[in-house]
């Protein structure tokens, strides 16, 4: 799971960020442990089994910073990389308005339709943020399949394609998700921290900018995966101790 790419970024989005130079660690050790690329798309379409997923990654960029096509883009073309990139579709040409509003966050431009449109070209796949970068596991039910639903069309009508998957802005499912985004027509939801993995509910790793050569080289592998689904639990049983 990336954000940004960039060198100087606000202090504000620092946290979201990672630097040239870790991008291009990042894809270098994804060549260098032999890992491909893939897209749900490429899931669904070449039906690709538990076997045929052993050397596939998804490389994912949430919110769609336009200015992933100074650098991120082009790195990915290079290697002929695909990746997934997640818009809120309340949002195409507009600004992370959510960030501004609640954290006061520096402004970003975000992928107008024709950057959309360029990325399925180029081979990427567009993914559903959710319609206005809401906490699902906030707003009521309706208001929630809503958003799954409509922000589906949304893209679909714009790109001309099917809309495979939908990641939950800030990783927050509601109760439901599962059968919600079955019925809006998802095959996969992206979460960050969950318990229980499932296609609705795909666990994600931050690569961040003090990522070092062994921790990213963690994350890439299935010790992490498996290192998380024990330490999941025990840090959502601690959050949910502290809000209460
Ligand atoms: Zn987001």
């Amino acid at each position: 799971m990336l954000h940004h790419v960039a060198d100087q970024p606000h202090s504000s989005l620092k946290k979201w960020c990672i630097s040239h130079n870790k991008f291009l660690e990042l894809l270098d050790q994804i060549e260098q442990k032999g890992l491909v690329p893939t897209t749900f798309r490429e899931i669904v379409e070449l039906n690709l089994n538990e076997s045929g997923l052993k050397d596939k990654v998804i490389i994912s960029f949430d919110d769609c910073s336009a200015a992933l096509f100074d650098f991120a883009i082009p790195e990915l073309l290079k290697r002929k990389f695909k990746a997934v990139f997640y818009m809120p579709s309340a949002h195409i040409g507009d600004l992370n308005i959510w960030d501004i509003e609640e954290h006061a966050m520096e402004s970003v431009s975000l992928m107008n339709e024709t950057q959309l449109q360029q990325l399925v070209v180029l081979g990427m796949e567009v993914g559903s943020h959710g319609e206005k970068h809401l906490r699902l596991d906030s707003v009521n039910e309706q208001l929630a399949f809503d958003d799954m639903l409509n922000s589906k069309k949304t893209l679909e009508k714009l790109l001309d394609t099917k809309i495979y998957s939908f990641a939950f802005p800030y990783g927050k499912m509601p109760a439901n998700h599962k059968k919600m985004l079955r019925k809006a027509g998802y095959q996969y939801g992206l979460s960050i921290y969950t318990a229980f993995e499932t296609n609705y509910a795909l666990r994600r790793f931050a690569i961040n900018e003090k990522d070092g050569k062994e921790a990213i080289d963690l994350k890439l592998s299935g010790k992490y995966r498996l290192m998380r689904f024990f330490y999941d639990p025990i840090f959502l049983l601690k959050n949910s101790f502290f809000k209460a």
